[in-house]
């Protein structure tokens, strides 16, 4: 009986037998997770361990764009979230894909790298590699773009990228509005330029979600290098001599030990990895010994600095038939006609059709807004299962993937839906833990609206939004504006207003953030500072959010990270 270092805990010495052993061990198959392991097991002689939470990726809803809203609630992580005061109190939860694939295989699929100015930040913060030079090859190299290769775009990856194929006449009104406000118009946002107003990319293949499961993992399962496990929980790193030398997972009510001959690699995402270290006795001393877990590393830093989009909608009634309409028998068997043949129509549809990305701010040089338009929109329902309540547009928002499974309603009016959205908020939010069993889900505490600055740009971005509304272009089609409606005027008003319905786009970053300094979690090449054998590749590792989607820079930092961790082999 010999005792892991730090854990306390007498545990039988498990001689690591070859069939428990392999070189990496990949925690949490998820955007990043399936991405590595695609890499990784591309060596036939490197053994490759992937353990997942969740179930296989299977379905219509996770596969079926405009089925989104009906993915199952046990495929959705729905990580309870302090009340947040800035909001009134509220509790939305916190949605993250418990599922092979993670977020990857529940999000809304909409594809954008950011500004490359975002990546130059990085690389001034002391992230040596990670300018707008270093991650440029990783974003093409993970893509297959459909308007072919150029400088900035892949043509020959793995992940099929390409414009909305929704074909709807107000999408194409509002980027002549948009460009009519002075707005660029835009072929490309994820090309040269980023800001202007441009038709969305989404990262579908015939009309269908193309997820990190079928572009990286899929292909790479068939090899005899490569484990995945699913359905099992990684309750905590093993850590021995200073370095990583496995994970504990349970299976069932089973315990077993998963050994690394050569890594560890935490990618179990912006929640999941932070709880993880601290379960491992890697944290804040002051949260450990709360909870009486064993110091193995003290780092303040683990689960702080949490960033996170703050967004709010605006909701017209307009003139044209939307998607709204579309849920008539005869005009869904229209769709999915044009769905099986074409991969195009209503059934492709994500929550955008079309993207903006500007600067709202009085000062600003570089877009610190995002624009995001869907020929579709939500008015107040009754909740059945609620007495009457009425369900606004943002709580069936915060609800996004699963919770609200059958409950959706479509408005049955015409209409069409604005999200503004804040790329750079100041506020910071950080993940904790409420136990030291691993079956508790980590507490979370994030004011969305906390920073009166993000208040001030988010309502920045609205007024952008009314300012679009009223051009020539699209004032014909506008019968009114349902939210938050004509009354909301005053800096006042609009502060109740985003108050009431702010939520988040679910794009938390930054919880075991990458740099130089004693704040840092990971170093520049993503190695846990102070620890051997042990790095964190997922969203949790951006030193800032950057400028838009983060699925799409998440899948970047891991195709990037696979080839420090090959490079890197003992
Ligand atoms: C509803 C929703 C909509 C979104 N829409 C978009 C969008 O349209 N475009 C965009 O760019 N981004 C979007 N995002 C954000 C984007 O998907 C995420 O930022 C990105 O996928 C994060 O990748 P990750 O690898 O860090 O984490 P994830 O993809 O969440 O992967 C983490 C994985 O680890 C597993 N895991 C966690 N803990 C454990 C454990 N203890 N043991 C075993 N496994 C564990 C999880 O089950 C999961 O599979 C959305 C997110 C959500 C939730």
């Amino acid at each position: 009986v010999r005792e892991y270092e730090g854990q306390g805990e007498a545990m039988r010495t498990i001689q690591p037998r070859a069939d428990d052993a392999w070189d990496y061990v990949i925690v949490g198959g998820g955007t990043a997770g399936c991405v590595l392991a695609g890499r990784l097991s591309e060596d036939p002689a490197t053994e490759v361990l992937l353990l997942e939470a969740g179930g296989e990726a299977r379905g219509l809803a996770v596969r079926v764009p405009a089925l989104v809203q009906k993915l199952p609630s046990d495929v959705n992580w729905l990580y309870p979230v302090e009340p947040d005061l800035s909001l009134g109190g509220r509790e939305d939860p916190y949605s993250a894909g418990r599922i092979l694939g993670g977020s990857s295989s529940t999000n809304h699929m909409m594809w954008a790298r950011g500004n490359y100015r975002d990546y130059d930040e990085w690389e001034a913060l002391g992230c040596t590699g990670w300018g707008r030079h270093g991650v440029l090859p990783y974003f093409r190299r993970a893509e297959r773009f459909e308007d072919g290769r150029d400088p900035y775009r892949g043509a020959t990856g793995p992940i099929h990228v390409g414009r909305t194929k929704v074909d709807h006449r107000m999408t194409d009104v509002f980027i002549a509005a948009a460009a009519e406000a002075g707005l660029p118009r835009r072929r490309d946002y994820n090309g040269e330029e980023q800001e202007g107003v441009a038709l969305a990319q989404v990262n579908q293949r015939h009309g269908l979600r193309h997820s990190v499961v079928d572009a990286f993992l899929a292909p790479a399962r068939k090899r005899r290098n490569l484990q995945v496990v699913t359905s099992v929980l990684v309750t905590r790193v093993l850590v021995e001599g200073g370095r990583a030398i496995g994970v504990e997972y349970r299976i069932g009510d089973r315990q077993r030990i998963a050994f690394a001959r050569k890594e560890v690699l935490l990618s179990a995402g912006a929640v999941g990895s932070p709880k993880l270290l601290m379960l491992s006795g890697i944290g804040p001393p002051r949260v450990l010994e709360r909870f009486g877990i064993p110091l193995v590393l003290d780092m303040p830093s683990v689960g702080q600095n949490m960033q996170e989009h703050p967004a709010a909608s605006l909701v017209f009634e307009v003139t044209e038939r939307t998607l709204n309409q579309d849920l008539t028998p005869v005009r869904l068997i229209r769709h999915a006609l044009a769905f099986v043949f074409a991969g195009r129509g209503a059934i492709t549809s994500t929550s955008g059709h079309a993207v903006a990305f500007l600067s709202a701010g009085p000062n600003s040089t570089v877009p610190d807004t995002q624009l995001i338009f869907v020929a579709f929109g939500l008015s107040d329902i009754e909740d059945p299962n609620r007495g009457g309540e009425r369900l606004s547009a943002r709580r069936l928002t915060a609800r996004s993937g699963g919770r609200s499974a059958g409950r959706r309603q479509a408005a049955p009016d015409p209409l069409v839906t604005v999200t503004a959205v804040v790329l750079h908020p100041r506020g910071r939010g950080e993940v904790s833990l409420r136990s030291r069993d691993p079956t508790t889900p980590p507490q979370i505490r994030q004011e969305l609206l906390g920073d009166a600055a993000d208040l001030r740009a988010l309502m920045d971005g609205c007024l952008i939004v009314r300012r679009i509304f009223d051009t020539r272009a699209l004032r014909p089609y506008v019968v009114r504006e349902r939210l938050p409606g004509a009354a909301v005027v005053s800096q006042e008003a609009w502060g109740g207003y985003l108050r009431g319905h702010a939520f988040r786009l679910f794009h938390a970053t930054s919880t075991c953030a990458m740099g130089t300094g004693p704040e840092a979690v990971v170093d520049p090449r993503l190695r846990v500072r102070g620890i051997g054998s042990l790095r964190v590749i997922d969203a949790s590792v951006m030193p800032t959010i950057p400028s838009g989607n983060t699925h799409a820079p998440t899948i970047m930092i891991a195709e990037k990270g696979s080839d420090m961790v090959l490079d890197d082999r003992p």
